[in-house]
């Protein structure tokens, strides 16, 4: 099974650096499981990010505490499994295919579902 992004997908991504396209344009063809881009999963200005801030969704403010979001270098997923979905062993599966892309494109890539304290396993960054 072979998957490929939707036109909206392909639309929230637009504006991130150049690596995580291709990254993420290798993943899809990868991944055991589909995925897609949510909104707010690319690039975000300061005002989206404070918004989010506000609302608990993000621990960057996006004025004091910059998010990646902000500068392209941070890319959001869901996992398609009968319809979205943010379970942890699906979101797994699609940050294997991720990791491994990477690796073969020679990017360094950090998964959020690795971090030790806020554990965000939609949420993938370059490292440099
Ligand atoms: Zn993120």
């Amino acid at each position: 099974m072979t998957f490929a992004f939707s036109q909206s997908s392909l639309e929230r991504r637009e504006g991130v650096d150049q690596r995580l396209i291709d990254i993420s344009d290798l993943a899809i063809r990868l991944t055991k499981v589909d995925f897609g881009i949510p909104g707010d999963g690319g690039i975000r200005t300061e005002a989206r990010q404070n918004e989010l801030y506000l609302a608990g969704s993000s621990k960057c403010d996006g004025v004091i505490k910059l998010s990646n979001h902000q500068t392209g270098k941070a890319l959001d997923v869901y996992a398609y499994v009968n319809g979205a979905s943010w379970e942890p062993e699906h979101l797994t599966s699609v940050a294997c295919a991720m990791l491994q892309a990477a690796s073969m494109l020679g990017h360094k890539l950090v998964w959020g579902g690795h971090w030790a304290t806020f554990i965000d396993m939609p949420h993938f960054e370059l490292s440099e």
